[in-house]
Formats: structure tokens, C-alpha cells, sequence
């Protein structure tokens, strides 16, 4: 017997046939914060195969406090999330081939990655992103764990195309919505116990123990000792856009144009040019320095601070303008930075 995964081998629902099949795994992880820190680090102890990660943004002290893998010197260096979690699961297990992406999760990056993943996991702050995910799981029929996490309320579900219904017919009728900004908060227990949903979950579907899978959506409230499993099945809408028999996957659909997000809680807006291009950002650099802006940054991105104000370019052409949630103030500032 494996050494390393022995405990999991004795648990007899996996045993050895089912670690075989979780050692072939491809499990890709959208969003490298909290909820996906935690899975991430769960999977890759687990022994799966390989791991994709993607992440559009670097670590902060303020994330320390709930996400798993990352130190003070990430922070302080802003190192990307994504680039991070790899280099600290690298020492957690060696034998998993880890893939980190720093940058959006947009459709166009996740089409072109869909072809040998297993299973997609959800990690997101939001649900853009979301009913993304929900629109390629549908598409490639690839297992797709949802979760959601708030102070200390949490939520999870389990979407398996062609048998439960999708995020989508969910939405019709839950308030799945909710508080989703940051402005309120969160406690690291409600992201571990959303986790724990997705890892059990994870494990179930890798080992090939389909059976298993929970077909109940799940909610709780760990401060107000709430807990709620409630049946899905009658949920799934026929007519439904995503996963009906008229689907369009509307969320696939590629738009163009320049992207402008405020990002709920963070005082920050976040500008994509319609086609993502390499910046220099060497050239960058050196333009800002001679023009007597404050300048810093690491191989994945550099930040400059122009009136007051941060910004953080990465390589795909992307920045985070820090210190205003005004779309209209940050895009001056994006192009009065790029010339
Ligand atoms: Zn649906």
C-alpha cells in the first residue's frame, strides 16, 4: 500500500481502486482566495494528478487571517495568489503537476483549458464567474462544485450535468445572491466548513463513487447554528438557458471591448483591454521612474502610485486601479499610466 495515502486507502468507500482513480485526476480550481486555498491544499494532499489554478489577483495581509498557504511574505511582496499556492502545495506534495494561471477566468482562457479537467471548483467572489463555470461544466459535462461564503453563512451544491439541476435553475428559485460583498466580513470557520463540503465531495466523484454525491443543496449559518439540506432534484427548470434542452450557454458568449469591474468591497476597480496583451512591464517600470512616480513590483506584475492613487498592472494587460470604486476616474487613470 501507498504510504503517503494510506489513511485514505483504509477508508473503504475510496480503498485502493479508488485512489488509482484519484491519482488520474485533473482538477481545475477557479479563484485562489480563501474558499480555493483550502481545496486546493485538501486535493493536493489527497494525491490527484494534477491541479490548475487560476487567479486574477496577488495576496494581501488582509487575506492572511482565512487563506491557507499564504505568509507574510507574500503579502508583502504581492506576490500573485495563484503563483503563490503553487509554490507552497509544491512542498506540501512534489508529485502533483501544478499549473498556475495568473489572470482572468474569462471564457475565452477557460474554453481553451477544458479538455483533460475531471472536475471544476468553484473559488470565486462572485457570480459572473460563477455562471461561467456553470455554462462549461454544462458544455464539456465536467462535475462543477459550487460554494459560496459569507460571515458566517455559507453555502454549497453539487452540479452534475445531465443529473442535478444547474446553478442557473437554482437561481430561479433561491436567493442565492445574498451578501456577497466583503464589506461584511467573514470568519475563517464558515470558509472550512464550505470546504469540507467541496473536499468530501471532491473525493467522491475523483474515487468514481458517483453514487455518493450528494444530491441535497446545502446551507448553514455557523453563528446562528442554522443548518439547512434541502432537496435539489424538483429544482431543474426544462426551459432552463443553461442546461435545458434549448441551451445557449449564454454565458459563454464572447463580448468585446474594454472590461470594466468595481470590485464589491475593496475600493478597487479592475480594467481588462478588450484583447489581453503582453505589457512590457520592464518598459513600464522605467517609464514611470523617470517620471517620478513611486514604483515596485515582482516578475508577475508592478504597482505605481500616480495622485494618490495604486495601481497594478500584470503582464496580460490588466490592472487594479486601488483607492476609488469610480469606474470612470479609474479608467482615466489606466490610460494616462499606459500613454
Ligand atoms: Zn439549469
Amino acid at each position: 500500500m501507498n504510504e503517503r495515502y494510506s489513511r485514505q486507502i483504509l477508508f473503504k468507500s475510496i480503498g485502493e481502486k479508488g485512489q488509482e482513480e484519484i491519482g488520474k485526476k485533473h482538477v481545475l480550481i477557479v479563484g485562489v482566495g480563501a474558499l480555493g486555498t483550502h481545496t486546493s491544499e485538501l486535493l493536493a494532499r489527497s494525491g490527484v494528478r494534477k491541479l490548475t489554478l487560476i487567479d486574477r489577483d496577488y495576496v494581501e495581509m488582509s487575506n492572511l487571517q482565512r487563506q491557507h498557504l499564504f505568509t507574510e511574505e507574500d503579502a508583502a511582496e504581492k506576490w500573485p495568489k495563484a503563483a503563490a499556492a503553487k509554490e507552497q502545495l509544491q512542498r506540501i506534495n512534489s508529485e502533483v503537476e501544478i499549473e498556475a494561471i495568473v489572470g482572468q477566468a474569462d471564457a475565452v482562457l477557460m474554453e481553451s483549458l477544458m479538455d483533460d479537467v475531471d472536475l471544476l471548483i468553484d473559488g470565486t467572489d462572485n457570480f459572473e464567474t460563477r455562471f461561467l463555470l456553470n455554462d462549461l461544466a454544462q458544455k464539456y459535462r465536467i462535475p462543477y462544485l459550487f460554494g459560496s461564503c459569507v460571515g458566517s453563512f455559507g453555502m454549497a451544491f453539487s452540479i452534475i450535468p445531465g443529473v442535478t439541476p444547474c446553478l442557473q435553475c437554482l437561481l430561479k428559485s433561491l436567493p442565492l445572491q445574498g451578501q456577497t460583498c466583503d464589506t461584511v466580513g467573514i470568519i475563517a470557520p464558515t470558509v472550512q466548513m464550505v470546504t469540507a463540503h467541496q473536499g468530501a465531495e471532491a473525493l467522491k466523484i475523483l474515487s468514481g463513487k458517483m453514487e455518493a454525491v450528494r444530491q441535497a443543496y446545502v446551507t448553514f449559518d455557523l453563528w446562528e447554528n442554522e443548518y439547512l439540506s434541502l432537496k435539489a432534484g424538483a429544482l431543474k427548470d426544462k426551459y432552463c438557458l443553461s442546461c435545458g434542452a434549448e441551451r445557449t450557454y449564454p454565458f459563454l458568449t464572447i463580448e468585446s471591448g474594454t472590461k470594466v469591474a468595481v470590485l464589491c468591497g475593496r475600493d478597487t476597480v479592475q480594467i481588462r483591454p478588450a484583447k489581453s496583451e503582453a505589457l512590457s512591464l520592464e518598459r513600464l517600470a522605467d517609464q514611470w521612474r523617470s517620471a517620478g512616480y513611486e514604483v515596485g513590483g515582482n516578475p508577475f506584475l508592478i504597482s505605481v502610485v500616480k495622485e494618490g492613487m495604486r495601481s497594478v498592472f500584470f503582464q496580460d494587460g490588466r490592472a487594479l486601479i486601488h483607492g476609488t470604486s469610480d469606474p470612470v476616474e479609474a479608467r482615466k487613470i489606466y490610460h494616462s499610466l499606459l500613454g
